[in-house]
């Protein structure tokens, strides 16, 4: 068998591409990781990172280091240090490092194909539009803001500048998870009763913006609850019919005045099945368990930088393990230089799904009532 005709059957296999699952939940496979690592890519897109925080220097600049078909070509920081850091680290022009006063500027530099928004939450918004009105294509963080209608601000925005707008779920590019949605949205094991998610950590400073819901729109839901609601919307690829949910006790009032210091939620999916969530800035957990007639497969860790660890009841799961950030970055940077659009599966409507749910999840610890999402 040629090496396309596997990858065909393989992908196949999978129902990528086939009509059998809807655009938001058809993510690429790990075949299809495999195949870029192979590829050689004469063009290289410019991104300017804006926001040189943690996540920014630990993960995003690491990723463009190791990627074949991007670069750090830009900085974007308030804090003069730094851009001097950052400009000798990565040999840039003085001219490809803004501030956010001038970013607006960016718009003249032919350098930069993408702007990567990397803030706190509550500012996505403002430099993803700013990003756009300067004819950038643009990646931003998750979660995508801070409110529904920000999204849609930031979606209108780019599609008035006619430039893409993508979220960094990396975990739609890594092989576990790609694993484990296919497993559940192609019913390997039966169909998918329930789900059990749950992602907390213990969080440090009580000063920084995580802790301030101006900033963060919320605790640990918004910031790492995401993830299990991404997690059962893919595994099940349906959209929940509805949430009830509950915050926990604040055991610590020093750290906890402003979000939530956990809370557990409940959705049902059209087919029946059932999920428990769960995100904590208290408690170290991270699981995805998923229970279906036949079977169950579960990850744990399941949603930080990896490696990722899985299983199922007929054994552990053997997968590549990934950068995450380099195979995100390389496999949107691919799609984007052959068909200049970044993969409809990380697109704003994306985001601003997510975005629905977490604002309905907090409805509904805020009133104990249901809250529909249909
Ligand atoms: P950090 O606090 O480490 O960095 C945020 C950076 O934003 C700061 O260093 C600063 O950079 C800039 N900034 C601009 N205005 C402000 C402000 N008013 N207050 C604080 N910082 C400001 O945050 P993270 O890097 O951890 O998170 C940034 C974003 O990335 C968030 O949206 C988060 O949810 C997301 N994230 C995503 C992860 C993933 O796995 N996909 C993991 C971690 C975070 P400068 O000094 O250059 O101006």
């Amino acid at each position: 068998m040629s090496e396309n005709q596997s990858r065909r059957s393989f992908l196949q296999n999978l129902g990528v591409g086939l009509g059998t699952t809807t655009a938001a939940f058809a993510v690429p496979s790990v075949m299809a990781i495999q195949e870029t690592k192979l590829q050689k890519d004469e063009k290289k897109l410019g991104v300017a990172l804006v926001g040189l925080g943690s996540y920014a220097k630990n993960q995003l600049a690491v990723g463009l280091e190791n990627a074949k078909n991007c670069y750090l070509a830009g900085i974007v920081t308030g804090t003069p240090a730094k851009a001097e850091e950052w400009a000798k680290k990565y040999n840039l022009p003085a001219k490809n490092v803004y501030n956010y006063q001038n970013f607006d500027e960016i718009v003249n530099n032919k350098d930069i194909d993408i702007v990567y928004v990397v803030t706190p939450n509550s500012l996505h918004r403002e430099f993803v539009v700013r990003a756009a009105k300067a004819g950038k294509h643009v990646m931003c963080e998750k979660p995508m803001a801070t409110s529904v209608e920000d999204c849609k601000v930031m979606i209108k925005a780019c599609q008035d500048a006619g430039v893409q707008l993508g979220i960094g779920y990396r975990l739609h590019f890594e092989p576990f998870t790609q694993e484990i949605m296919r497993i559940g949205q192609k019913k390997v094991f039966g169909d998918v009763r329930f789900i059990q998610t749950n992602f907390g950590f213990s969080i440090g400073d009580p000063t920084q913006w995580r802790l301030k819901k101006a900033m963060a729109g919320g605790g640990p839901l918004m910031d790492v609850g995401i993830y299990c609601v991404q997690a059962s919307r893919h595994v099940l690829g349906e959209e929940p019919l509805w949430v009830t949910a509950q915050y926990g006790p604040i055991s610590d009032t020093e750290r906890f005045k402003d979000v939530e210091e956990n809370v557990s939620w409940q959705m049902q999916f059209p087919s029946g099945a059932m999920v428990n969530g769960f995100s904590s800035y208290k408690s170290n957990i991270e699981q995805l368990y998923v229970s279906a007639n036949k079977g169950f497969v579960q990850l744990s860790p399941a949603y930080s930088y990896g490696p990722l660890k899985g299983k199922t009841h007929e054994g552990d799961l053997k997968l590549p393990v990934v950068h995450h950030q380099t195979v995100m970055l390389e496999e949107i940077c691919k799609e984007f230089l052959a068909t200049k659009k970044f993969p409809t599966h990380i697109g704003g409507e994306e985001g601003l799904r997510d975005m629905k749910i977490l604002m309905a999840i907090y409805e509904a610890a805020q009133t104990g009532k249901r809250i529909s999402l249909v």
